[in-house]
């Protein structure tokens, strides 16, 4: 299987170089994420499939640089199938004729067959599409070289549920994954791994921080990121909420798990989002790919500027 990257065509300040999407040429010619409807990206998309009509998109999640492509698709070759998992009240914002897939399922793409793996946490309905024979994975925005993935917790993001999903393509054990953002991760193990590290470092952290009496999410935060300047805390405090969300849907420590219900039962929901990170140094522009929905243009400053916030 040789799929062809075909950019979407949308960089700019809230997607950074923008999305990959990419096509698997073949009996049945499939794209997987819709992009946003460029029509430079419809246009290249033509040329990729050299005559054939294409079948299917396959979309990893219903954020909209990966799903808000596919009326634009639709119009063009109305041949199309569009196939996601569900995502009840937000699918409906890109008015294809949507059939839903599940874990489990294997789908015919190209020549050969894919299986579908529930990777939840980035967004509720996240997948990921696996090619067993070559070990390859398309992998959405599950992992991003070099950079961070966020968990927008209003937006139905759980940072347990990623951490699950991260172990679960491990378990796979890729050879290969194929991003919707940035290059290609080969040998991706270390970098899941090192996702795993740094968040469960962080989490530690926030237990340690409990034990110790911190009660509130800036509390918290002034003691796991220490001299933080002022502006960047509230990202500091929405990655405490993150973890503090985590941790209180453990049992293992239900007195600290109370605690930290306590705490977020105080927080307005839309300030609970945070972002994950393998290191991030204040450096890539990668953190601010995908935001179309929880990094908006007045978080970029923060996230230029912190570091290793996550
Ligand atoms: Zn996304």
């Amino acid at each position: 299987m040789n799929p062809i990257p075909l950019h979407a065509g949308n960089p700019g300040p809230l997607t950074g170089g923008g999305n990959w999407t990419w096509l698997i040429p073949g009996r049945v010619p499939t794209l997987v994420d819709a992009g946003v409807g460029e029509a430079r990206h419809l246009d290249e998309l033509v040329q990729a499939l050299g005559g054939p009509a294409l079948r299917q998109v396959l979309v990893t999640h219903g954020h909209s640089d990966h799903a808000s492509g596919a009326p634009a698709i639709a119009e063009r070759m109305p041949q199309v199938r569009f196939r996601k998992m569900p995502w009840p009240g937000r699918d409906g914002r890109w008015p294809v004729a949507w059939e839903g897939i599940e874990d489990g399922e294997t789908i015919e793409a190209g020549d050969t067959r894919l299986a579908v793996v529930h990777t939840p946490g980035h967004a509720p309905d996240h997948l990921c599409f696996w090619h067993a024979e070559t070990r390859m994975l398309f992998g959405g925005d599950l992992v991003i070289q070099g950079t961070t993935v966020h968990i927008p917790a209003d937006l139905q993001g759980d940072l347990a549920a990623y951490l699950a999903s991260l172990q679960r393509v491990l378990a796979l054990d890729p050879a290969r994954i194929l991003p919707a953002h940035g290059p290609s991760i080969e040998d991706p193990a270390p970098l899941l791994r090192a996702y795993l590290a740094h968040r469960r470092e962080r989490e530690s952290q926030v237990i340690e921080a409990l034990r110790c009496g911190a009660d509130t999410p800036d509390a918290i935060a002034a003691r796991i990121y220490r001299g933080l300047s002022g502006d960047v805390m509230p990202r500091a405090r929405a990655t405490v909420l993150a973890h503090l969300q985590a941790t209180s849907g453990g049992l293992s420590l239900p007195r600290r798990a109370k605690r930290a219900k306590q705490i977020l039962a105080n927080q307005p929901r839309a300030c609970i989002f945070s972002l994950t990170s393998t290191g991030y140094q204040g450096r890539s522009p990668w953190l601010v790919r995908c935001s179309s929905f929880a990094v908006r243009g007045t978080l970029a400053p923060w996230i230029r500027s912190s570091t290793s916030l996550t």
